[in-house]
């Protein structure tokens, strides 16, 4: 019933809107009624004429005393009206909007939402909204749900229209087992799509929606689950067992020493390492906790147990530099160590697989030509991922496919623990909550277009002190070469006008590798001072000599990315500071801003993010696994509980659902589009 084809005869419409609800991605009844409102307006009260109350919204019910159209001096129409109830009456008016008298006679009942203003000595409500009392009321006196709309599709139509096929939403099978229902009260979920958009009051709009809610964490936090279970209790091959062996010297050639949530999360991993079923972990820790260290131990121990390993990482520049950071302190131990990347020379591609398909390379370190086809290992043994976020859930599958080795995810983005355990459940979780000794707090400032020039001399001052910026550029997402542009020319401007006396480079995503790499080198050797970028440094770069970050256009970026630019400093023995520019007046963009100004954390800043922004963006830019909510929020940790607690005894008990039919085809269903947008 639910799967009916939505066409002009069921929706009573033209076919326009029949394409246009195609586009926004509804196509089946099913799919109308579960178009969820994404506000709503409580306006459930009437008010009596004699009661009406001056700039505030009022709701009133009367009859038309009189209702005419009067053009206007400028050749445009008014609309005035008086409406009377049995405690008085009010003069209305609307401009421009002839069409109210055509549906509205003298003596019409009428039901008026707006605001009563008082003009020239006397009260009249300005411009409501209208509606005909005659049937339900769906527009006003009541708690009206508000769509999301889209061109040429409007709440007002969405509202007849899902009305309409309310009498439908009985159709709409609980697929919840019933001990979950009634153990956290929920509400049916057939009643739940009803009072989502209709709701009789505020008590059965709540239950609506915590029970939409309740079940959109719970597939997720299900999925992860069952995958967590699969990845352990449904283990088959080989683990790699890496046990006792001896970091002493390791850690005695480390330049430093680790920090406790270093060691901590060291020991979480070497006992994962020693299991029966292959590591599955994801180390969280803000930019510059020190996350490459707590890898190169991981691949070290595996080493000495005689296995390879792989480093994958999003791009190129942050690829080649682990690969030098990596050679530098691993060869010492004997470690073939190898670059693999997409700018490679064919026969130097080659040659790299031919080492790993043999075993003569120990660490492999590279990009996505890691997971193309033809990469085979002799003994892997351990994959790290960096920066995890920019990789999906079918990565890590390739390399399951390599002999399952143990696996090792890194990210620098800190989401609150409640979010990351239900969507990153499948794995365990360690947190690098500490930074190493020592690192100072980066200053930030939001620096207004007036103290530019004074914030430059000061760049300019440093520089000749032998600090180095970071330039970083707006981001133009609409098209590459555009963004290219524009950083080609802020470059030229700031060289030629702003710091002739220093030696600035440019550094975009259309470069040549070698050309990126030549510049990253230049950089990081001191032989450039000013860099001038697109968004491409901004994850992994460590240049400790590096002081100064310099954001362009900064509203263009969302919290997280913004954290990560500037943990681009800060990494030396100087003290470190964030130039934030914005040409924005946006309330939103700056409040954003100022929460960068104020805070230093990730973590302080992801729950910020996530009350400001959807948790689909809690980013500012969307990635894989994080999927789009429309009823639940990742900050309700009181609901996630549950519904963890709830998912957790599920897999125990029953983890193929048989005997719950209609979830395990809600799961399916769930797993393949979840597998869809991860994609590669
Ligand atoms: P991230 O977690 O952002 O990937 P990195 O692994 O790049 O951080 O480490 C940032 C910097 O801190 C590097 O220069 C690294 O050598 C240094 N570092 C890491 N751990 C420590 C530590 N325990 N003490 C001092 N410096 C450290
Ligand atoms: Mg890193």
């Amino acid at each position: 019933m639910l799967n009916t084809r939505l066409d002009s005869t069921v929706l009573k419409t033209r076919d326009n809107y029949i394409s246009k609800l195609k586009e926004l991605g509804v196509k089946t009844l099913g799919d109308l009624l579960t178009y969820f409102p994404r506000a709503y307006k409580d306006e459930a009260e009437f008010t009596k004429i004699n009661e009406l109350r001056t700039d505030e919204v009022n709701v009133v019910q009367g009859k038309l005393k009189s209702i005419l159209n009067v053009p206007t001096r400028t050749g445009k129409v008014m609309t005035r009206a008086v409406v009377a109830d049995e405690t008085g009456e009010i003069p209305v008016l609307w401009f421009n909007q002839p069409y109210v008298k055509q549906q509205f006679f003298k003596g019409s009942d009428i039901i008026l939402t707006g605001k009563l203003k008082y003009e020239r000595g006397r009260s009249m409500l300005m411009s409501p909204k209208y509606e005909k009392p005659t049937g339900p009321m769906l527009h006003t006196g009541r708690i009206v749900p508000v769509y999301p709309e889209t061109e040429g599709i409007t709440s007002h139509w969405l509202r007849e229209k899902i009305y309409m096929l309310l009498p439908y939403a009985k159709f709409f099978d609980d697929f919840m087992p019933q001990w979950i229902l009634e153990e956290n009260a929920l509400m049916p979920l057939a009643e739940a799509i009803y009072h989502v958009h209709f709701a009789a009051d505020e008590e059965h709009l709540g239950k609506a929606r915590e029970r939409l809610a309740f079940d959109e964490l719970f597939l997720l936090q299900f999925l992860a689950l069952k995958r967590k279970y699969y990845w352990q209790k449904g283990f088959s091959g080989e683990v790699k067992r890496v046990a006792g062996v001896n970091l002493e010297p390791f850690l005695d050639e480390l330049p430093f020493k680790l920090t406790g949530a270093q060691l901590r999360t060291l020991q979480e991993v070497f006992a994962d390492l020693e299991r029966d079923f292959p590591m599955l972990r994801l180390v969280q820790g803000d930019v510059g906790s020190g996350k490459t260290a707590v890898a190169a131990a991981a691949i070290y121990a595996v080493k000495v147990a005689g296995y390879q390993s792989v480093l994958m990482a999003p791009t190129e520049i942050l690829a080649r530099q682990h690969f030098k950071n990596l050679t530098k302190l691993l060869t010492q131990f004997g470690f073939n160590v190898q670059l693999l990347v997409g700018s490679m020379t064919e026969a130097e591609h080659a040659d790299v697989l031919r080492q790993l398909a043999t075993g003569t390379c120990d660490l492999v370190i590279g990009t996505h030509a890691l997971i193309q086809e033809g990469v085979n290992f002799a003994r892997l043994g351990l994959v790290v991922i960096d920066e995890q976020h920019r990789f999906g859930v079918k990565q890590r599958n390739v390399f399951k496919a390599q002999g399952t080795p143990h696996m090792l995810n890194l990210s620098a983005t800190p989401i609150p623990r409640t979010m990351a355990l239900t969507i990153y459940g499948d794995q365990d979780l360690s947190v690098l909550d500490e930074l190493p000794p020592g690192r100072q707090e980066i200053v930030t400032r939001l620096v207004p277009e007036e103290k530019r020039r004074d914030a430059e001399l000061w760049v300019s001052d440093q520089v000749a002190k032998g600090r180095q910026v970071f330039v970083v550029c707006p981001l133009i997402e609409e098209s590459e070469m555009l963004q290219v542009k524009a950083v080609t020319l802020e470059y030229e401007r700031l060289r030629t006008d702003v710091f002739p006396q220093h030696r600035l480079a440019l550094l975009h995503g259309r470069m040549k590798a070698e050309d990126k790499d030549e510049v990253m080198r230049q950089f990081s050797a001191g032989e450039i001072d000013i860099l001038v970028s697109t968004s491409v440094i901004e994850v992994g770069i460590d240049v400790p000599n590096a002081t100064i970050m310099m954001i362009e256009g900064a509203d263009r970026f969302g919290l997280a990315q913004l954290h990560q630019f500037r943990g681009r400093v800060g990494r030396g023995e100087h003290q470190s500071y964030c130039f934030l520019f914005t040409d924005s007046g946006s309330p939103d963009a700056l409040q954003r801003l100022k929460y960068m100004v104020k805070y230093n954390s990730g973590f302080d800043l992801a729950e910020m993010d996530l009350q400001l922004r959807g948790p689909g963006e809690i980013y500012g830019v969307k990635q894989s696994g994080i999927p789009d909510l429309r009823m639940a929020t990742f900050s309700d940790k009181e609901l996630l509980d549950r519904v963890r607690s709830a998912a957790e005894r599920l897999v125990d008990e029953d983890v193929e659902l048989k005997a719950y039919p209609a979830l395990a085809a809600k799961i399916a269903k769930f797993e393949a589009a979840s597998e869809m947008v991860d994609g590669v």
